[in-house]
């Protein structure tokens, strides 16, 4: 929190979101380099996207539970490409109680080992099935570089483990669960995800499909929002994950694991955020209206204060989540200054002068300055600024989604991919080959985002199917990929 002026977007793009984070107050360093600190409002912002997805988490039918910290070395080595995914960023504990421990324990990187021994004890029979489980926790993966949020060595996340009978049910809550998240990210989050596919070398480390939702930050480059596997047979068979079928017959299950993390706090700040600070989607806002009183006298003091309470309570007694800003010796420009960097998306102004007149003034903060300012009457003041928060909620993604259709080409030669991924998204038939996936990633730097499920990106009209040249080696392609420089 200071006077000092960001630095802008254009200018530095990495700094700028730096200087966000930490002037929002949303998180800070700790100690230990690569963790984080996660401050009220960050934690307030992540408790409402927690709310948010565990509401349509229990509505499809999963249920919350608790797994270990810790977990046996020895569960990790049981799935063979599960341990050569996470080796390389795992912490381990050599030592506890004060002795050297007889077999070392792995912190979670992920859950998948230790839910599935639980799993293979509590599935006997097919009416056991499914179990559709999720946990909220943190887990431990060593990264090297790490940024606030976007990659953090302790992680906050939501992790769903499920298993079914067959192959087509372990699919079909592995599609569910993007269309859970997209449909979250697309109505709080305001964010226009694009739901795909990963290819072999970017899926899970274990999976046999990845699922991914892929969004555009506001410098182009794309984050990967949030991640649904199916694990086919791999998971339940290192771990003996069996049930009776009808007939008596001994069969693995098939399952699925699903995650979003604290990444779509920072994706939050990337899409949304301007020169002036962040801005928040009101459905996920901690404070979605702050009221600042505007007094000179004691008497006008005394005027305002009192209206302003009146205000106060009424918006919160109509679901508002509304913040009074009474601090002393603070201007009211710098007040706004102060709420416009935390990004609450209205803000109220109450002086002596709107007192008389019962009205107040509200100010968009998805539209900086004149422009996004109304004389609303005090009289309804609860209606007017939910339809208000409603209409900046669809701005918002409106408006994301604008930049990411003129920031998406489909480029017509390997030339024009090469100008694309420097700015954007390039949306390019592939011929499904890692030979020209690797080639692109080396001479480019872009890595094969997804292959969207919706073909025409919810833009175009459908054009689904067809055919085209792969962009790379000009074979048949037959699907046409995101590929992007990303987080
Ligand atoms: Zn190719």
């Amino acid at each position: 929190m200071s006077d000092l002026k960001l630095t802008t977007r254009a200018e530095d793009f990495s700094e700028w979101y730096n200087q966000v984070v930490l002037r929002a107050e949303l998180a800070d360093y700790a100690p230990v380099r690569g963790c984080m600190i996660v401050r009220p409002y960050g934690w307030a912002l992540w408790e409402n996207i927690t709310a948010a997805l565990d509401k349509r988490f229990k509505a499809t039918g999963h249920v919350n539970a608790a797994f270990p910290l810790l977990i046996p070395r020895n569960f990790i080595e049981k799935e063979k490409s599960h341990v050569a995914g996470f080796s390389p960023e795992l912490a381990v504990v050599t030592h506890g109680g004060g002795e050297e421990l007889e077999e070392p324990l792995v912190i979670r990187p992920t859950s998948e080992t230790i839910i599935g021994h639980s799993y293979a004890k509590w599935i006997q029979s097919y009416r056991d099935l499914p179990l559709l489980i999720n946990q909220w926790n943190s887990v431990v993966r060593w990264e090297l570089r790490t940024r606030l949020f976007l990659r953090t060595l302790e992680f906050f996340w939501q992790e769903g483990h499920t298993a079914h009978a067959t192959a087509a049910e372990a699919e079909a809550e592995a599609r569910q669960m993007v269309d859970v998240y997209s449909d979250f990210a697309w109505n709080e989050a305001a964010v226009p995800v694009i739901p795909g596919r990963k290819s072999d070398a970017e899926k899970f480390a274990g999976a046999e499909i990845t699922y991914s939702l892929e969004a555009m930050m506001g410098d182009g480059k794309a984050l990967q929002f949030c991640t649904s596997h199916n694990l086919g047979q791999n998971f339940a068979k290192a771990f003996e994950i069996r049930y009776l079928d009808q007939n008596g017959i001994l069969q693995h299950c098939w399952t699925t694991s699903w995650g979003l993390s604290t990444r779509v706090v920072g994706a939050l700040i990337m899409v949304h955020g301007d020169d002036q600070g962040l801005v928040l989607p009101p459905h996920l806002a901690p404070y979605q209206l702050v009221i600042v009183p505007i007094f000179k006298t004691d008497e006008e003091k005394a005027a305002v204060v009192q209206n302003a309470q009146r205000l106060l309570r009424e918006l919160g007694d109509n679901g508002i989540r509304v913040k009074m800003d009474d601090r002393e010796g603070m201007s009211p420009g710098f007040k706004f200054n102060d709420w416009e960097m935390r990004g609450v998306p209205l803000r109220l102004e109450l002086g002596p002068k709107d007192v008389a007149k019962a009205s107040v003034v509200l100010a968009r903060r998805d539209r900086p300055g004149k422009e996004g300012k109304t004389f609303v009457p005090q009289q309804g003041i609860a209606t007017a600024a939910a339809n208000l928060l409603e209409e900046i909620q669809k701005a918002l993604y409106n408006r994301a989604l604008a930049f990411r259709t003129a920031n998406t080409i489909e480029p017509a030669d390997y030339g024009e991919f090469k100008k694309a991924v420097e700015t954007g998204f390039a949306f390019s038939w592939w011929c499904g080959g890692s030979g020209c996936e690797e080639k692109i990633k080396e001479e480019t730097k872009a890595t094969m985002r997804c292959i969207p499920l919706d073909q025409s990106l919810g833009v175009k009209p459908l054009a689904q199917g067809g055919a085209g040249k792969c962009v790379c080696c000009r074979q048949a392609a037959t699907e046409r990929a995101i590929f992007a420089r990303a987080y």
